[in-house]
């Protein structure tokens, strides 16, 4: 199943699924009271939101190793992790504002894993039933601030910093490999596969989850390839997963 999160004409914002003639209207959410309504809004009368409302954004570091190289750094031992706050999500075509702080803002093509229910100290073979399913993110980052502050919470926090979607789907298995991939304006920036990941989804779940407690759609960032570059007022971004879809921003000063 695609899951969609849509601001209607005829409804209240609510959450749906991808089908043939439109967008399927559900009550509750993919959390709790998740049911299917008769309603079904055609593609043009509906716009498409950030697919999740996280309570917070966990995202790793260096974790392939072709984008380790590229940062000048090793594949750590264990996975490095950071957040970035909910402030930063953003939807599919709502727009990256580039803040005046930075001169060097990147595009980081990830893939996105999305938690389904409360996940806390998970051993990575229990982790599966934890998961709804996969998104597409874009972990927008003020490179040159990061290099500045050496952390990076003000590099990769800014509002709009994090558009997610267009789609959650629920039945995609990283393992065997989906393409990562980023394009500015059609041209092709990104390419790498979610079998290239240092750590696994299994792994990075079980990890975070013996330090922080995961709630129902808290989103993890997994990492990006190598290629990652800069992104400035104009540009269309596009982040592409296989099996996922196309996560479109365009780009402008703030
Ligand atoms: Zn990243």
């Amino acid at each position: 199943m695609k899951i969609v999160r849509v601001d209607t004409e005829v409804d209240d914002i609510t959450y749906g699924s991808v089908e043939p003639e439109g967008i399927r209207l559900y009550r509750g959410t993919p959390f709790v009271a998740w049911e299917p309504t008769e309603s079904v809004v055609e593609w043009t009368r509906a716009r498409i939101l950030a697919p999740v409302i996280p309570t917070k954004i966990v995202a790793v570091g260096k974790n392939y190793a072709d984008h380790a190289e590229e940062m000048g750094g090793e594949v750590p031992a264990n996975p490095i992790i950071f957040m970035k706050p909910p402030t930063s999500v953003i939807g599919p075509l709502h727009t990256i504002r580039l803040p005046a702080q930075s001169e060097e803002v990147h595009h980081e093509a990830e893939l996105a894993v999305v938690i389904g229910k409360v996940t806390r100290n998970v051993r990575i073979e229990d982790v599966g039933p934890h998961i709804l399913g996969y998104t597409a993110a874009n972990d927008v980052t003020a490179r040159d601030l990061q290099r500045a502050d050496g952390q990076p919470t003000r590099a990769k926090g800014f509002d709009t910093f994090c558009p997610l979607g267009p789609a959650i789907d629920t039945e995609l298995d990283p393992t065997e490999g989906l393409s990562v991939v980023a394009r500015v304006n059609g041209d092709l920036r990104q390419e790498g596969s979610t079998a290239d990941m240092v750590f696994g989804v299994g792994e990075l779940v079980s990890f975070v989850s013996s330090v922080m407690t995961l709630l129902p759609g808290d989103v993890l960032l997994t990492g990006t390839p190598s290629g990652v570059g800069p992104i400035i007022p104009g540009d269309r971004v596009e982040v592409e997963i296989e099996g996922i879809g196309v996560l479109v921003n365009p780009v402008a000063a703030a």
